[in-house]
């Protein structure tokens, strides 16, 4: 049999004169999503994507990678035939055959593209309903409510029968919204905030701050095996991982305690800003919360952000933490986000953090400090790990 799989592209149809530029970068990254399944034809017709297996592929596998490819709104495992009635009442028999003899009624929809078939489509309709109604006479015809549609279109070069459709990942391709650098502790937070991203189609650079040996090499660890689960919907990405122990030492030694958190996420900043600046990526991503802790007030966020000329975009900001939760698990993320390892955040952290801290104080305990020379060398000696 020929079986295939087909996908609905999602936002995409409503592009207009760039549509085929959204169109090839969501070919291009099934493509490389289904490398590891075997040979596929991936083309596109009429705003579906149809992936065709040119030798012994794992359509089992292939169908699991196409269910988190952002772009795509819904995919269906189909069999092809020749373009002709009774083939596809053929057809319908043996790759439905479980399905109808599970389901209590069933009715056949048909869409033609190809103008040219012989029957409109509501013939083709009442003439496949008509005979599998013979072939499973226990399965009732029900137009109103069916418990199985058989789907049937007639394309360009084949016919393809299929039931009904899963949901697909939804969003945009990744790398149709151009770049972003996207800052990932190891907690929960972040990983769904990168993945919201990557889901509005931009390429992701993840920067993670490190303060060897406050923060051991598990928590290292723990982050690169974060950003690995999310390359699954992300694609390959190279983490910096920026050391950040002499900064906050720094900060510990010359600045007053209620600061310290503070002041050390401007450096964060800081730091992201020049990433950003150096990969051409337009914005940075934060897993940040409103009014989850100190540095997260509306407050604390405007002195924060001072430091980026880009935008900083938060798309947890109004999730509580169990929808954040429910996403993590969703994605495969959260198991990993629990593993105890410390995060730079909580070393050195102040027993009394302000939560309402003003720019002009910021700013001017910040002077007891070589900022520029403690980012200088901190962006110098960044780490990169790639994962794919
Ligand atoms: P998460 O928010 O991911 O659960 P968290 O709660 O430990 O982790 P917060 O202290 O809430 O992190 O920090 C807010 C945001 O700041 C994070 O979501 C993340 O975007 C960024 N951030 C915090 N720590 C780091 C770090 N070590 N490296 C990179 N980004 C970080
Ligand atoms: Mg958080």
């Amino acid at each position: 049999m020929n079986d295939i799989i087909l996908l609905k592209q999602g936002e995409i149809v409503l592009k207009g004169l760039n549509k085929r530029a959204f169109e090839l970068r969501l070919i291009q990254n099934v493509q490389h999503r289904l490398e590891p399944y075997g040979k596929f034809n991936v083309y596109s017709v009429q705003s579906t994507i149809y992936v065709e297996p040119q030798d012994s592929c794992d359509m089992d596998g292939a169908l699991e990678a196409c269910k988190t490819v952002f772009g795509i709104n819904s995919i269906s495992r189909a069999a092809a035939c020749e373009k002709d009635k009774d083939a596809i009442v053929k057809t319908a028999i043996s790759y439905l055959g479980d399905e109808m003899r599970r389901a209590k009624s069933f009715k056949v929809e048909s869409k033609r593209s190809d103008k040219s078939f012989p029957m409109t489509s509501i013939q083709l309709s009442q003439y496949v309903g008509g005979e599998l109604s013979e072939a499973f006479p226990d399965t009732a015809v029900d137009v109103r409510h069916p418990e199985l549609t058989v789907n049937i279109e007639i394309r360009d070069y084949a016919a393809y029968v299929h039931g009904p459709a899963i949901e697909g990942a939804g969003g945009m391709p990744v790398g149709s919204n151009g770049r972003v650098v996207s800052l990932l502790s190891g907690g929960i937070d972040s990983p769904v905030s990168t993945y919201m991203a990557a889901k509005r189609g931009v390429r992701i650079i993840p920067v993670h701050f490190f303060s060897f040996p406050y923060t051991s090499e598990l928590a290292k660890e723990k982050v690169i095996s974060l950003a690995q689960i999310l390359t699954k919907y992300c694609g390959k990405m190279t983490i910096e991982i920026v050391p950040f122990t002499h900064i906050q030492e720094e900060i510990r030694e010359k600045c007053p305690e209620e600061y310290f958190t503070i002041i050390m996420r401007r450096f964060m900043m800081r730091i992201a800003q020049r990433i950003a600046d150096f990969n051409g990526c337009k914005a940075i991503i934060t897993g940040e919360n409103l009014g989850q802790v100190a540095s997260q007030t509306m407050e604390a966020m405007g002195v924060t952000e001072k430091c980026c000329h880009v935008p900083v975009l938060r798309p947890v900001i109004c999730f509580d933490k169990n929808e954040i939760i429910k996403i993590a698990r969703q994605i495969g993320t959260f198991e990993t986000s629990i593993l105890p390892y410390e995060d730079c955040c909580t070393v050195f952290t102040p027993r009394h953090p302000r939560t309402k801290p003003r720019l002009e104080d910021v700013e001017e305990l910040e002077k007891a400090l070589d900022v520029e020379a403690l980012v200088k060398e901190a962006v110098k000696n960044i780490e990169r790990v790639t994962v794919k």
